[in-house]
């Protein structure tokens, strides 16, 4: 079947841009959106200390790669898609359970 999706990163007419992230989806419950957290680390200068830090965003999740919680998937800026969406999944890297 071939993907009709007009805001699908690999199929439509949205481009891409900046450096790829690459996270844990966390919920798929909402339409065509995956939470992706991602773990970081910052260096706190005043305590010499670094710090781990995790981050949601909110991406695109075209049916054609239909990620689900638990995948680990890589995603990409892309323009604003809606509200809260300006980045879109790009693949999964590993299938959760
Ligand atoms: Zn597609």
């Amino acid at each position: 079947m071939e993907c009709q999706d007009p805001k699908c990163p690999i199929h439509g007419n949205v481009k891409t841009h900046g450096y790829e992230i690459e996270g844990v989806v966390v919920s798929d419950k909402a339409q065509k959106t995956a939470i992706v957290e991602h773990a970081y680390t910052t260096f706190l200068g005043k305590y010499e200390r670094s710090l781990r830090k995790t981050s949601r965003i909110a991406a695109y999740n075209p049916d054609c790669i239909k990620a689900r919680a638990g995948d680990r998937v890589v995603i990409v800026g892309t323009r604003r898609l809606s509200k809260t969406k300006s980045f879109a999944v790009t693949k999964v890297i590993k299938r959760g359970e």
